[in-house]
């Protein structure tokens, strides 16, 4: 296949595409609604993150900022707390970044589609494909996994470089598809065959609206199309969390601006190599602590690493010093401070036995 669309084969998917996703779609909360703020949230928290996690938090987060205003005026400390949990806290900020941007530059209202939609912080091709196509009915394509795995099993490409999201071929079919009929309809319908029918696993070809037209099908390739991804081995950081406690109050500290889980709070972390040393910025001056105990052990994933973190109750001989420019909150049993409660401290606190009782 180059990278021209086969015009006859668009037209095809495009017609049994559209009576199936009428038919079979799956009733998400974002699917209610043609506000395009909205359907940005919802395309923001999907990246990486699983159809039943963002359900939890979408209507939730939109309550508490219902318009691009409401968000773009909040600080950032109260987005992060809407979005603790969620994971990937970068997605949160460049929405807020991207909400001030709508907010000062299109007075409030989200451009419809092309350069002036890209051009907002945290929305790149795929997003403002899926803000114009599925919002505003424009045939502006999106691709990801899940569209390039359908569109590569259909056409029967064998090369990985031509099956990944970012193919030039992909694209420029897809947008030929949105061409053929309505497009909101087609580019979520797509989204859609890949989520629940072209899936990476054994393919439900045998319900696939699309099968007459499928090449892999045709030829029982699709166990081979995608070409199987070599894992790569994401690094391991092992490290201590400080359980310091003071009058039954433990310390939890924000961390730095930028770097992981920037702005959030979490207990204060140091590496685990010789024992507790310093972990960029110094939050806790160890010897200050003394009687180390193990309290329990947490893995946590991120996108690119993993933390195995050992929580420690530290005895306090004396007051731990803490770095000037660290902010601090110390929380008794059940309470959290304002802001962005990650996952990991989430988990940190549970262990040490200062999560809610509900947690
Ligand atoms: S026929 Fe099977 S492999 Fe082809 S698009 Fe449908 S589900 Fe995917």
């Amino acid at each position: 296949m180059t990278d021209a669309p086969d015009s006859a084969l668009a037209t095809a998917l495009a017609v049994d595409l559209t009576p199936w996703f009428e038919a079979s779609h799956r009733d998400l909360t974002w699917r209610r609604t043609r506000d395009p703020y909205a359907i940005w949230v919802s395309e923001i928290m999907l990246q990486q993150t699983r159809v039943e996690t963002v359900e939890r938090y979408y209507s939730d987060f939109l309550e508490r900022f219902p318009t691009v205003f409401a968000l773009a005026d909040a600080q950032e400390s109260e987005v992060l707390e809407a979005w603790s949990g969620l994971g990937y806290y970068r997605r949160a900020r460049l929405l807020h970044k991207g909400a001030r941007h709508v907010r000062d530059e299109h007075a409030g209202t989200v451009p419809d589609g092309g350069k002036a939609l890209r051009a907002i912080p945290g929305i790149g091709r795929y997003t403002s494909g899926a803000i114009a196509s599925i919002a505003f009915d424009r045939p502006e394509p999106l691709v990801d996994g899940n569209v390039a795995r359908v569109l590569s099993r259909v056409c029967g490409i064998e090369e990985p470089k031509r099956q990944d999201a970012g193919a030039a071929g992909h694209w420029a079919l897809t947008e030929a598809i949105l061409q053929r009929g309505q497009p909101r309809v087609l580019a979520q319908a797509l989204m859609e065959l890949g989520a629940t029918v072209c899936v990476p696993r054994n393919p439900r070809c045998e319900t696939c609206p699309i099968r007459p037209h499928c090449n892999a099908h045709a030829t029982e390739r699709t166990g081979l199309i995608p070409a199987p991804k070599k894992r790569v081995a994401q690094p391991i950081d092992r490290l201590c969390a400080l359980a310091v406690v003071s009058r039954n109050r433990l310390l939890l500290v924000k961390r730095p601006a930028t770097g992981l889980l920037a702005s959030m709070w979490c207990l204060p972390l140091v590496t685990d190599e010789d024992g507790p040393t310093e972990l960029g910025t110094v939050f806790v001056s160890p010897d200050a602590l003394d009687d180390w105990k193990l309290l329990g052990e947490v893995r946590h994933v991120f996108t690119h690493r993993i933390w195995e973190v050992r929580a420690m109750r530290a005895g306090m001989s004396r007051r731990p010093k803490l770095a000037d420019d660290v902010e601090t909150a110390w929380v008794a049993p059940g309470e959290l401070p304002e802001g962005g409660i990650p996952g990991i401290t989430t988990k940190l606190l549970r262990t040490v036995g200062f999560a809610a009782e509900s947690d």
